[in-house]
């Protein structure tokens, strides 16, 4: 059960919360947010603070995902409060790009970040605010340089995962103890994958004793009811406030594993015929096209 308390501090500071805990947290932003930005938002009239909710880790059939771009972005915008997302398929920006010609067509004030899962040889990336593909396969370091090159930020995704690699799911690589020395802007404090019911509280707690970098929330989401389970909090509402935010270092990730049992939905769908969802909505031609040219011009 979900619990929204609205919050009034002073002249209308208006803040959402989904229960006593997340009240904690984002207190702890709004006054941090504040106090560095002081010199920004200290003139304005407090009402036009408000925060925002992006999910920047999101899977589409484009990589492992069992929706489509397209589905992805029509389920954000009808049935979750996300501001913003990234969409973020291993190794390819295509369902990234994908969602956001749709967006653009369909739902013009949604934004969609490009991002990527960048599979780096020693650990997985999360890149947002790229343009184009990053390789597979190269160091991290490497990885990390290349993301920054395209003016993108990286986040150590799931940095302790252990349970999905140690029962031989690949795909959920982990930077450990090497979110201290990588140059990442982020790491990802709750990915909403039930193994990372624990690990995500070791990132939390080693994130805080060492850098302190930016902190994300996000779903992980290989599946329609999965995505928003874990979101990252921002002052703003854009993908430009976000990106400010985890400059800042003033994100909170916000959020919970999702159910295991889950599963059962996804089994489901699958014998039902539903899966991938939204594979049978055709692709406009036209989106196809303006897709390859963002591509091309590197958006
Ligand atoms: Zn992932």
């Amino acid at each position: 059960m979900r619990i929204y308390v609205l919050y009034k501090v002073g002249n209308g500071l208006k803040v959402f919360f989904t229960n006593n805990f997340h009240l904690h947290t984002l207190i702890y932003t709004t006054m941090n947010y504040i106090a560095i930005n002081y010199d920004r938002y200290g003139e304005r009239d407090m009402n036009e603070i408000t925060f925002g909710k992006a999910d920047v880790h999101i899977h589409t059939t484009c990589s492992d995902g069992l929706m489509t771009p397209e589905a992805l972005v029509d389920y954000v915008v009808k049935h979750t409060d996300l501001d913003v997302i990234a969409v973020t398929d291993h190794d390819t920006t295509e369902g990234a790009h994908r969602a956001r010609a749709y967006a653009r067509r369909h739902y013009p004030d949604f934004e969609v970040i490009i991002g990527q899962e960048v599979t780096s040889a020693e650990c997985d990336i999360l890149a947002l605010y790229i343009h184009e593909d990053i390789p597979a396969g190269l160091s991290a370091e490497e990885s990390i340089r290349r993301i920054h090159a395209q003016g993108g930020l990286a986040i150590a995704a799931h940095p302790y995962a252990f349970v999905m690699p140690m029962i031989g799911v690949d795909g959920m690589k982990g930077a450990g103890d090497r979110i201290k020395d990588l140059p990442f802007d982020g790491v990802e404090a709750i990915n909403a994958t039930p193994s990372e019911w624990l690990t995500n509280r070791r990132t939390q707690a080693n994130n805080r004793r060492w850098q302190n970098l930016a902190e994300t929330g996000g779903s992980d989401g290989h599946y329609l009811p999965t995505v928003g389970s874990a979101h990252t909090v921002f002052m703003g509402r854009t993908a430009a406030d976000l990106r400010a935010a985890l400059e800042a270092r003033t994100t909170r990730a916000i959020g919970r594993v999702y159910s295991p049992l889950l599963i059962f939905n996804v089994v489901f769908d699958w014998l039902t015929g539903r899966l991938p969802i939204g594979a049978n909505a055709p692709q406009p031609v036209e989106e196809r096209q303006q897709h390859a040219i963002m591509r091309a011009v590197g958006d």
